[in-house]
Parts: structure tokens; C-alpha cells; sequence
């Protein structure tokens, strides 16, 4: 976790906060992957795991998150994972989140997906954690194909009454046209879920017209790519019903900046995060892989606050998360209270 050292305080910290785009396996930190690892008899070495969370582009870091969920291979590891993340989130004061899930990984590899699901909510329900409330997104890999996709959308609705409140898609954005994962998602929305999926991280802004036109996602993962189409920024704008959940430090840990401005060395100041919020678009601020990115969600409000949003935008950035979160409305209304009842009484509005 970032220490009080290393980031600035925002007026955000104490503040209830939600978070909409958070990968539970992605939230390993490198502690934790040697202390899996032990667990099924390998020995790791903090400079061992140092070197797989190391990496320059796209494909190295899928490569690493294949590396680190290969200690993943019992709901007792799931279990661990979920409650280091829980931990981690209420010292932030985050009180909902909606976390991802790799099932598309966990049926890769042939685990019971309900058992280590089981493990994970029992862990996130527990006493400890009765500050935090989670909701889970049942993600598919995008190179895994359409059949496997359709998978995960089953599972989802499966276990949708024991939480899983969305489809999600994440993984190789630019592996197999979009359009085949359309019965997956249609499937997945007939059944009562909302959809999310990756777009406009590391692929064009096409990317994210597909999956919000083509898969009717909700949500979309990063989105960054609209900085590059005014066209489309201005229409996301206008209907104000897709929301882009931004993650910065992720953007420049995976090179999708540098991919997108196309300037290998971009730095945070140049993230499109300001311009959509000059421009009305609905944005979020998570944290993505927390662990793969060695950040935490105070640490991007400070990033975010560095980038010279005022106190209202990043109150406005905080607000969102509850707005575009697959709450329940009688719940989303009263968090919606609290979050604005700590704004006023930190003297914020
Ligand atoms: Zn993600």
C-alpha cells in the first residue's frame, strides 16, 4: 500500500468513497504473491516478484497477471486475497465496492468457480468488514473467445442472487472483433445483469463505439481512447448515460497513454482525465490492479488532484462512483446521502 509519505493528501481521504473498477487478483500486492506461492510450495523472493511486476507495455502486464493468479488455485487463496483487498479499503474509507472477478481465468483453469466465490464473499460479508459493502463483476478474458465469454455469463447469472451484479469483459482489448461477444452480453443483460466492459484502453476509440453499440455496456474500462475522437467525446457528453471509469497510474503502468497520445514518455499531466471533465463526460476514478500498480485509491485523488482539478471536481469525481455504481436505488440514495453529508460537514461545498 502507498504510504502517507509518498502521496499528498487530497480532500477526498476522509470522505466515504466507492470504487467501480478494482480486480481482486489484481490487487496482490507483491507480499501477498510470495505468501501464495509458499502455500503451494514455491519460494519467491521479493526480488523475484519485483521483476514480474516490472513491465513496459500491454502484453507484459497480462503476462504478469497470468503469472500472479497462477498461485491462485483454492478458495483458501481467494479467500486470503479477498481479505488483505478488504483491509486495505476500509482504511480508505471505502465503503462500496464493486469488484471484479476473473471467472473467465478461474474456468480456464478448471476451478469451481462457485466454490472460490463462496470463499471470497464469506470473507468480504465477514464482521471486520461490515463498513464495506461489495457487489461483484464476473469478468471474461477477451482472448479466451466468445464460448468461453458466454461461460462467465452463465456463472453470473448463476450466482447473481448471491451478488454478482455485472457482466464484464477485460483481458486482450485487441483480440477478436467485439461483435462476437454480443450473445454473451445480450444473454447477461436478459438476464438481469448490467454490463461493463474494457474499451479505449489500449484499442481506438472504435473500440469503445463497439462496446457500448454492440455489447450495450453501461460502463466502460478506461475509455481513454475518446480523447482521440471530439465526435464521439462530445456525444458521451450529450446522452451522459455511459460512464468512463479512468484509472491513471494503471494507464501509465500498462503504456496505454503512451499508446494512446503516442508519446512514449507521456507523464499523468498528459491523461485526458481533466478534458472529459471540462467536457461533462461522466468519469470515475479507481485503481484498476492496485497491486500490480503499486497504488491505492487516495493515491489516485492525488494524482487526479495533481493534474489541477479543483476541490468541487474532485468531490464531483468522488460522487460519481456512487452515481454509476449497480446499486440498489433505496441503497444508492442513502449512500448518496452520507457521501454528501461528509461533503458538507468537511466544509467542502
Ligand atoms: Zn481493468
Amino acid at each position: 500500500m502507498v504510504t502517507e509519505t509518498t502521496r499528498r493528501p487530497t480532500p477526498i481521504d476522509n470522505l466515504p468513497k466507492a470504487e467501480l473498477h478494482l480486480h481482486l487478483e489484481g490487487a496482490i500486492r507483491s507480499q501477498t504473491a510470495i505468501q501464495l506461492a509458499a502455500r503451494h510450495g514455491v519460494s519467491l523472493t521479493p526480488e523475484d516478484v519485483a521483476a514480474r511486476y516490472n513491465y513496459s507495455d500491454f502484453r507484459g502486464f497480462l503476462e504478469t497477471f497470468k503469472w500472479v493468479t497462477s498461485f491462485l488455485r483454492d478458495p483458501e487463496d481467494y479467500a486470503l486475497i479477498t481479505r488483505i483487498l478488504a483491509e486495505e479499503l476500509v482504511k480508505q474509507n471505502v465503503v462500496y465496492a464493486e469488484i471484479t472477478i476473473s471467472a473467465g481465468v478461474m474456468l480456464r483453469r478448471t476451478q469451481n468457480v462457485e466454490a472460490n466465490f463462496q470463499a471470497i464473499r464469506e470473507v468480504a460479508q465477514s464482521v471486520p468488514f461490515s463498513r464495506l459493502k461489495t457487489a461483484w463483476i464476473f469478468d471474461a478474458t477477451r482472448q479466451f473467445g466468445h464460448d468461453a465469454a458466454m461461460e462467465v455469463a452463465r456463472w453470473a447469472t448463476k450466482l447473481q442472487s448471491c451478488g454478482v451484479v455485472a457482466l464484464g469483459m477485460g483481458g486482450d482489448e485487441l483480440a477478436f472483433p467485439t461483435v462476437n461477444f454480443r450473445p454473451a452480453f445480450d444473454y447477461a443483460r436478459q438476464q438481469g445483469l448490467h454490463t461493463v466492459c474494457h474499451a479505449g484502453e489500449i484499442g481506438g476509440p472504435d473500440s469503445v463505439r463497439e462496446a457500448i453499440e454492440l455489447l450495450g455496456a453501461e460502463r466502460i474500462g478506461h475509455g481513454i481512447a475518446v480523447m482521440r475522437d471530439e465526435a464521439l467525446a462530445n456525444s458521451l457528453a450529450t446522452t451522459g448515460r455511459v460512464v468512463l471509469e479512468n484509472c491513471l497510474t494503471s494507464n501509465l503502468s500498462t503504456g496505454a497513454l503512451a499508446k494512446q497520445t503516442g508519446n512514449p514518455a507521456a507523464t499523468v499531466s498528459d491523461h485526458p482525465l481533466p478534458k472529459f471533465l471540462k467536457l461533462g463526460l461522466p468519469v470515475t476514478l479507481s485503481t484498476d490492479d492496485p497491486g500490480l500498480f503499486h497504488t491505492d485509491l487516495l493515491s489516485e485523488y492525488s494524482h487526479a488532484a495533481s493534474l489541477g482539478l479543483s476541490k468541487e471536481q474532485l468531490v464531483q469525481l468522488a460522487e460519481q462512483s456512487f452515481l454509476a455504481a449497480f446499486l440498489a436505488p433505496e441503497d444508492k440514495r442513502q449512500m448518496l446521502v452520507d457521501f454528501r453529508g461528509a461533503v458538507k460537514s468537511a466544509g467542502l461545498v
